[in-house]
């Protein structure tokens, strides 16, 4: 009896032994997962804590892919927008040549005639210079080897400094010297040395349009009246080549009308930008500028800005009264005044104010 007891008593002793131990390896087990979690959670913060982080960098780091797919898209469709450009420019010159001139010839005075052919052949001249020298010309870029180069800013894509008016193309993906924008129907970034050329090409497309959309007007009209009798019974009579020249003068008038306007309202709009002496990036920061300073009671200058007049003339690169036909109203590859890197006072203007520093 007294065995079975003492023996009770051991296997008891035992269990509670056993007990003790179990509880001591979970605390240690616990106490281990514990530091686990908190040496991995140290390592996260330490490796992604970043003190210039906010919420835009989060905001940019999700669009991220969306950024990155429409920069491809872009890029490739510059292609496809440039041969669209040439290929709808040489329709609307091959209507004017097989249809609308052997009419001129025809039916006008020789005075309107030497008229028609010297504008329409002048416009075609400026359209077809000004939009080659725009896509084959480079905006300009800041010199990637080591320099003086006094930057403003570092590009936080390049991790290079940024000259003043710089900005970085995200489709081109380099930095481009006086960005204004990215043009798809140029595949090529507008900026410091080709800005001139973009505008003009415009200028010159919108004009020609203007110009194809007045005097094909009463052609429109009674082509246009010809369609609307093609679904008529009895149908009239009209051959496959007067067919194809109803159709061609009414798609010609509708594509030139309709460029003339869209294009126009961009033109105008660039036209204040220059007489603004700004690009259409400044426009977005010198407008967040003004309205800071405008709270704090103080007036914004455009440091770039030499008055609407005289920025025209930089703009264009008149620098005496002849400049304006040789370089404005005739093709000119004239550079641009400076080098894109720092914003000096033009020579033309050197003695009129002083001198602007870059900001
Ligand atoms: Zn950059
Ligand atoms: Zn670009």
């Amino acid at each position: 009896m007294r065995s079975r007891q003492r023996m009770f008593a051991a296997v008891m002793r035992l269990l509670l032994k056993c007990l003790r131990l179990g509880r001591r390896r979970r605390f240690k087990l616990v106490r281990q997962a514990g530091q686990l979690w908190h040496y991995g959670h140290l390592c996260l913060r330490s490796l992604l804590y970043n003190s210039f982080t906010n919420g835009d960098v989060v905001l940019d780091s999700l669009f991220e892919p969306i950024y990155w797919l429409v920069d491809h898209v872009t890029r490739w469709f510059g292609v496809v927008f440039v041969a669209l450009v040439i290929g709808l420019t040489s329709s609307i010159v091959a209507i004017v040549y097989i249809c609308l001139l052997p009419l001129i010839l025809q039916t006008y005075t020789p005075a309107w005639i030497c008229w028609h052919l010297a504008y329409g052949h002048w416009n075609l001249i400026m359209i077809v210079f000004h939009y080659y020298k725009a896509i084959t010309t480079s905006p300009g870029y800041p010199p990637q080897a080591k320099n003086d180069l006094t930057g403003v800013s570092i590009c936080r894509k390049c991790i290079a400094p940024k000259p003043a008016r710089t900005h970085h193309c995200s489709i081109c993906n380099r930095c481009v010297l006086k960005m204004d924008h990215h043009c798809p129907w140029l595949n090529n970034c507008v900026g410091h040395y080709n800005h001139r050329y973009f505008f003009s090409f415009c200028l010159f497309m919108t004009m020609g349009c203007i110009y194809c959309s007045i005097s094909g007007w009463d052609m429109f009209r009674d082509a246009y009246a010809a369609i609307e009798t093609y679904y008529q019974t009895p149908p009239p009579t009209f051959s496959f080549r007067q067919r194809a020249f109803h159709k061609s003068v009414v798609y010609l008038w509708v594509l030139c009308s309709s460029v003339a306007l869209a294009l126009g309202a961009l033109t105008v709009w660039h036209a204040a930008l220059i007489t603004r002496g700004e690009t259409s990036i400044e426009r977005h920061i010198n407008k967040k500028e003004r309205q800071r300073l405008q709270k704090k009671g103080k007036v914004f200058r455009n440091p770039y800005s030499y008055g609407s007049w005289d920025n025209w003339k930089v703009f264009l690169g008149v620098d005496v009264p002849r400049h304006w036909l040789t370089r404005v109203l005739l093709p000119s590859p004239h550079l641009p005044h400076g080098t894109g890197l720092s914003w000096e006072l033009p020579p033309c203007m050197t003695k009129q104010r002083t001198p602007l520093l870059a900001i």
